[in-house]
């Protein structure tokens, strides 16, 4: 059955030209019939590059407005319309227009998991995998990191010198993960590795022998020596690089870090999105894309 509907996917997105997106967090097999995988902004910037016109996102939405932002003449499609990151909506531009008024000296510095309406209002966007050289090259000493305070904690301690102001946000996956899943995990597994993702608390992240994106685990655990990791980021990960590493084994940190809205998408809702019977249609006014861009192009520019 999934795979007859797979195999209708893949003959339908090459009929109609057009290309699917997914996000390492979507189910393995949604990874299966997609043109491109990975982190949110190496799948905007390969589908900026693609051939095709049309684009399925599967993920949330702030990947989709991500890619509209980057090809604003291609057609994006979010595959599940409810797919939202509770992390990208928990500051709305009004909030950040006040937060300016109180640090008006500051570089606002937003990770790239935020709205199109917030990215209109920053200065430099960031990725996890960029944002300690990014932020390292900002002239400015001072700096309000929005939204993800873990994240933000991450590039403040290792820039002393720096002056990092961070807010109250983060992503409710990660930072559910509490030390004691750490100490439990590495009892269990006394010879693995700890990988983990810099949205983790502080407190987790400081047992890690390597912090870092959803793409740096993966590459480190590819191509380390070691045959044994625990890892800290959403559970997707530790299951797909179980398939592509199979000599060694993967333990995923706590069995709660899973995404409800990155596991929304379904087969049938990508089948829907090619039909034309599902999907949201990702609209934006020029205005919106051009101010929006504003803090891409700066991350473009330091990275
Ligand atoms: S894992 Fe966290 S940051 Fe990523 S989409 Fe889910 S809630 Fe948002």
């Amino acid at each position: 059955m999934i795979k007859d509907l797979q195999a209708e996917i893949l003959r339908l997105k090459k009929e109609k030209n057009i290309t699917i997106l997914a996000h390492s967090y979507v189910a393995e097999e949604i990874q299966e019939i997609a043109d491109y995988t990975g982190d949110s902004f190496k799948l905007s910037q390969l589908a900026q590059q693609d051939k095709n016109d049309t684009l399925i996102m599967c993920g949330v939405h702030f990947m989709a407005e991500t890619c509209k932002i980057l090809s604003p003449e291609k057609k994006v499609i979010l595959s599940s319309p409810c797919a939202g990151c509770p992390m990208a909506e928990q500051v709305s531009a009004d909030e950040l227009i006040e937060l300016k008024k109180q640090y008006p000296d500051y570089t606002v510095v937003a990770y790239i998991n935020t709205t199109a309406a917030l990215k209109e209002h920053c200065d430099v966007c960031v990725t996890s995998s960029s944002a300690l050289e990014i932020c390292s090259k900002i002239e400015n000493k001072n700096i309000l990191f929005i939204p993800d305070c873990n994240l933000g904690a991450f590039v403040k301690e290792k820039l002393p010198e720096k002056n990092v102001q961070l807010i109250n946000g983060g992503c409710p996956v990660h930072a559910a993960v509490k030390e004691q899943a750490v100490l439990d995990a590495k009892a269990a597994h006394p010879d693995a590795l700890l990988l983990v993702h810099p949205e983790c608390k502080p407190e987790v992240c400081k047992h890690a022998d390597y912090i870092g994106s959803t793409s740096g685990i993966v590459d480190y655990a590819v191509k380390s020596d070691a045959k044994e990791f625990i890892i800290g980021t959403e559970i997707s990960i530790a299951e797909h690089l179980q398939y592509i590493c199979p000599d060694k084994k993967f333990y995923p940190l706590s069995k709660n870090l899973i995404c409800a809205d990155m596991k929304s998408t379904t087969l049938v809702d990508v089948y829907n999105c090619l039909t034309g019977n599902g999907g949201l249609e990702i609209n934006m006014p020029d205005e919106q894309i051009k101010r929006a861009s504003v803090c891409i192009d700066k991350m473009l520019e330091l990275g």
